[in-house]
């Protein structure tokens, strides 16, 4: 069998396209765009690059964008402040404070600051709780954009083996909840997990969130398994530009699997579209008005 390639650049842009005419929608009805306000503290390449396309996906979808670069020497006391301010911007529905921080940062005691209204990337305890116990929330970005991927290609998840590789704040265990909240039958695997590979030959969905290039063989797959690969890995090669791989050898999984996410191409143009989607609904919870339909 060759697995059917799951194309997450396509998907994601039917999201933003969907997400930016409910933009122009929202405008009319509220007489202001959405608002992201984006906190890039640094000068990380990878942080910087990652900013920088959701500047421009925010920009393209007619959302009105507050992009803030602050120096990597910040005091925590300083940068909570500016969280602080944002929290108080009427034009601003969604802030997204980029990861990592720099050592002399409380992640947690910034991520706490957030007012959970307008925590797009659904890191708050507010959101994480409420995703938990299955209320209304600000869902995380990636994992929501793997869920979605997931049922476009599976429709009905309910009763499906899915094993998720990282518990991860970020990616491992909101994906578990959103697997939990379809009805699968979920593992959640991690660096001391007993065999591994007999874990992941029991799933129907591998949901692989490790950051180890290529960890995932093609002989731990169930064939006919549905694969998301998470990883986003620089190899070295011999040019010295090096190479993204996922956290799944990609080649091997696609010749036992049924469906599978290339990387780059799967997961990560899904993480923006959720981001600006995560905004659009931010936006009208803040207004009271009915979450946008369709997304
Ligand atoms: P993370 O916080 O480093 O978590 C990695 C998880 O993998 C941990 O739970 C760890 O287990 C587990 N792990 C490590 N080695 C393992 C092994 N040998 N066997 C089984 N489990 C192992 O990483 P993350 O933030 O979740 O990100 C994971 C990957 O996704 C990275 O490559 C990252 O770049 C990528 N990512 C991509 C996107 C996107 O938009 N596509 C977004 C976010 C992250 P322990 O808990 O036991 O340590």
């Amino acid at each position: 069998m060759t697995a059917r390639r799951i194309d997450g650049k396509a998907a994601a842009a039917a999201i933003r396209e969907i997400v930016a005419a409910k933009v122009r929608d929202f405008e009319q009805r509220i007489g202001r765009p959405p608002g992201l306000a984006t906190v890039l503290i640094g000068e990380d390449p990878a942080s910087a690059v990652y900013v920088r396309s959701k500047n421009r996906a925010t920009a393209e979808a007619g959302m009105a964008g507050f992009a803030h670069s602050l120096p990597n020497t910040i005091s925590e006391a300083a940068l909570l402040q500016v969280v602080t301010d944002l929290n108080a911007d009427e034009r601003i529905d969604g802030i997204l404070v980029q990861l990592p921080l720099p050592s002399q940062v409380d992640a947690t005691r910034v991520i706490e600051t957030i007012e959970p209204g307008k925590d797009v990337d659904g890191f708050h305890p507010v959101n994480a709780g409420r995703l938990a116990i299955g209320l209304p929330s600000l869902v995380p970005c990636t994992p929501f954009g793997c869920l979605h991927l997931l049922k476009a290609e599976l429709a009905n998840l309910a009763g499906l083996e899915a094993v998720v590789i990282g518990r991860s704040n970020i990616v491992g265990k909101p994906m578990a909840q959103l697997l939990i909240a379809e009805s699968a039958t979920v593992t959640v695997a991690h660096s001391k997990t007993r065999d591994l590979p007999a874990v992941v030959r029991r799933a129907d969905i591998v949901v692989a969130a490790v950051g180890r290039p290529e960890m995932v063989r093609g002989d731990w797959i169930k064939p006919g398994a549905t694969v998301i690969d998470v990883g986003i890995n620089r190899i070295p090669t011999e040019d010295g530009k090096g190479r993204l791989v996922g956290d799944v050898a990609y080649d091997e999984a696609a010749e036992v699997a049924a469906a599978i996410t290339p990387v780059p191409g799967g997961v990560g143009p899904m993480t923006i579209a959720m981001l600006m989607r995560n905004t659009l609904v931010a936006a009208h919870r803040r207004a009271g008005i009915p979450d946008p339909e369709g997304l």
